[in-house]
Order: structure tokens, then sequence, then C-alpha cells
């Protein structure tokens, strides 16, 4: 499709290199102590600067993967130390929030390091507006993914301060399906493909289960060991220990035994509000299934509700058969 003119703008600012945030404290042992707790990390060259790991590097040094965590501004959001830039490095989102496209997701972020940081070394980074993608259309709606990419650098003093690692973070800023402006007459026949459900993965545990919604039944699998019913379907049985099972028709009878109603995000392909509620089978294991013939507000705990079967394409180009619960007439 054709770029709006004001994509330009936008577009000039890849490449821009926004200027320095400081950390605000040196690499530091307290830190790298309760990094590494909170992580499980028990390495001697970062904890113990009498264990051979450590002296053979001359001293303690900080995780390569911590680097993040020098540059980030702490509890107080763009609280960053005296000197850093004042440049905003996000404008390019914010052109795009303010052209429509309110939305983010981040999509991934890949770290590479050059060497463990010692003790001591003060750190700062840098910011590159690193790439925006072509318009696309997902299933969260339409949009640019835009790259970032952070240069860390220790200062040498003296010297020509060294490149010590990078981050890229790839963000999805996107205008929601749902607020998507009505096409003009005429257009129908770009209209984007109808958005179908994924389809669940299926493995020999889950079989039956798929099978009999097919067949309009809602199995439960039953442990031919202990007669112990469970749901979500599983190889062994948590009671007895036993491979062995086999599967009991369930009346399909149950009641509410706790709910959401989904507004937002609205995804395709599903209808909102759009309420969902963990059933309470009659027989006793509870399922996860959507709601249907009842009024979102109306949704109580406790309610009757009957199961029925509905049939949806999928995306993988099959179909499946859903267990949804109707209330039963009071
Ligand atoms: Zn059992």
């Amino acid at each position: 499709m054709a770029e709006p003119d004001w994509m330009a703008e936008v577009r000039a600012l890849v490449g821009k290199a926004y200027g320095r945030v400081y950390a605000w404290d040196p690499v530091n042992a307290p830190m790298i102590r309760h990094w590494c707790e909170m992580m499980g990390i028990a390495n001697p060259a970062y904890l113990d600067a009498g264990s051979p790991e450590a002296v053979a590097r001359g001293g303690l040094v900080a995780p390569a993967t911590m680097l993040q965590v020098w540059g980030l501004e702490g509890a107080t959001l763009n609280n960053y130390p005296p000197g850093s830039t004042t440049e905003n490095p996000y404008e390019a989102l914010k052109l795009l929030e303010a052209h429509g496209f309110p939305s983010v997701v981040a999509v991934n972020s890949d770290l590479e390091f050059e060497r463990e940081l010692r003790l001591g070394e003060k750190l700062y980074y840098t910011t590159q507006l690193d790439s925006i993608g072509e318009q696309k259309t997902t299933a969260l709606g339409s949009g640019f993914f835009v790259t970032l990419k952070m240069t860390y650098w220790a200062q040498q003093p003296g010297g020509a301060d060294e490149e010590v690692g990078r981050q890229l973070f790839r963000v999805f800023k996107f205008k929601p399906a749902q607020a998507a402006r009505p096409a003009p007459a005429g257009a129908a026949a770009t209209a984007p493909p109808k958005v179908l459900r994924p389809a669940p993965g299926i493995s020999d545990d889950t079989r039956f289960f798929w099978d009999g919604t097919r067949a309009g039944q809602l199995l439960i699998q039953r442990c031919t060991g202990c007669g112990a019913l469970r749901h979500p379907p599983g190889p062994v049985c948590p009671a007895c220990h036993s491979f062995e099972w086999d599967t009991l028709q369930a009346s399909g009878l149950g009641r509410v035994y706790s709910f959401v109603v989904m507004h937002y995000p609205e995804v395709p392909p599903f209808e909102y509000p759009n309420p969902v509620a963990l059933v309470e089978l009659d027989e006793g294991t509870r399922l996860v299934a959507q709601l249907v013939g009842i009024a979102p507000g109306e949704v109580a705990i406790g309610q009757r509700v009957r199961v029925e079967f509905a049939t949806f394409d999928t995306a993988d180009g099959g179909s499946i058969a859903l267990p949804q619960f109707r209330p039963l007439a009071a």
C-alpha cells in the first residue's frame, strides 16, 4: 500500500543517534549480588572475590547479561543522572502514536556483549533508531515494526570510551484491529482475510477429548486404577500414578465455578465482550470454556449451565469442535 505523506517524517528519523544516558552507579558488588540472587546464579566470579574464578579475572566481575541493569532509571520514570541527554529516543514511536497507531507490544530483544564488566567501571549508553519496517497487518492490528539499538560504553579516563555491548529492541506499534477505519466504498475486494481460530495442539494424551467434541460428547479422562477423574488430560493419574485410563462421557451439566468477561484488547475472531467461564461439571472436574446465550453482565457464579458444541474453521485449514456452555433456563 502507498504510505501516507506523514510517514516520510517518521522514516527520516531512521539512523538518528541520540545522546548519552549515564548509569546512576558504577559497576558495583551489591547490585551484582542482588541480581544474582534474583536470577538464581551462584557463579563465584560474580560473588566471591577470593574465589579462584574471581582471582583469575583480577577481581569480581559483573555478569555480562546484566548489561541493561546499569542504565536503568530506577523507580521514577525518566529519572536519569545529570549530564544525560534530554532528547527522547522514542520520538518515532510518539509520531506513530500521533498518527493513529497508539498500541505497542514488545516483539523481541537481542543482547550482545564484548566482555564482562569490572567493579568501578562507569557506563553510559547511546540509542539509535535502527529501522522501521513496511506497514504490516497482524492479528493484533496494522502497524510498524520499529527497532531501536542501544550501545553501551565504558568510560575510559583520558582515552577513547570502549564499546562493551549492544541491546536491540523491536516493538510493534499498531492500530488495534477493532479501531481500523471503515473501508471506503468499493474497497471490499481488498478487505483483509477473515481471522480464524488457532488449532489446539493435539497429542496422544488429548486426542480423545477432541474426537469426543467432534462427536458431540464431552469426555472426561478416568483412571482405571483408582477411578479418579481428571482434566485437563494427562498420561498419569495424579492420585495413584497409574498410566491406565479410559473415559467417562459427562452429562454436560455443570455450574459456573468462576468467570471473566474479556473486554479488551479485542482480538479477532472472538466477539466482545467475551464471557469465559471455569465450569465445574457435575462429575467434579472443571474446564475452561466460552459462555454463550447470556449477556456478559448477567454471568453469575453458581449459575447452572449445559454444554453444547460449535464447529469452527481453524487457521491450519482444518476445523475444531469446541465445547461451549449455555445457561439452563431457570
Ligand atoms: Zn488413579
